[in-house]
């Protein structure tokens, strides 16, 4: 009873925080929203869990657990994934990290779930820059800690309007200003 219980409720919240989606996604491609807003700066990722541990269903085996932990520690402690020019004097004030996939607990009965459910990871990530004049670039090291990831479809929004530009390969920089 109560493992039925809290599986609907896994469910309902992970649709809720679009944990599991109807449409399928490309595995491999992220999207990152950049925002600058005077002296904010406010990241969006949104990426496939395969992209990220290689599985988007909650983990079964410790390999996969310590997969899921993994991931999660690395999002939400950031700064090896996200670099803001140092002359910006950026502090990074929140981070959000949304995977409810990833943090449910497998008993024997989810494994029902069909092949085609997917699942994604959401993360937001916020900052102070005490100069923004001083933001030109921003480096993204996800590729060289997910090796799963093969593009990175980048939005930067800001005072100057919009841009999109992808990252692939060894590209890092997402060019921020002027
Ligand atoms: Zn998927």
């Amino acid at each position: 009873m109560d493992i039925v219980k809290s599986l609907a409720a896994a469910l309902l919240w992970s649709a809720q925080a679009s944990g599991v989606l109807a449409a399928p996604h490309v595995h491999g491609v992220v999207a990152l929203d950049v925002a600058l807003d005077g002296s904010r700066v406010v990241l969006s990722l949104k990426a496939p869990l395969d992209s990220l541990v290689g599985f988007e269903r909650a983990p079964r085996t410790d390999a996969e657990r310590r997969a899921a932990a993994d991931a999660l520690a690395r999002l939400r402690q950031p700064d090896a994934l996200f670099k803001l020019d140092p002359a910006a004097g950026c502090r990074r004030v929140s981070v959000e990290v949304e995977a409810p996939v990833l943090e449910a607990r497998a008993g024997p009965g989810v494994a029902a779930s069909g092949a085609d459910v997917h699942a994604e990871l959401e993360a937001q990530i916020t900052y102070d820059c005490a100069q923004p004049g001083g933001l030109q670039t921003l480096e993204v090291g996800l590729a060289d800690t997910f090796k799963r990831i093969r593009r990175i479809d980048v939005q930067v929004a800001g005072p100057r309007g919009q841009a999109k530009t992808a990252l692939r390969g060894t590209a890092r920089s997402v060019k921020l200003g002027r």
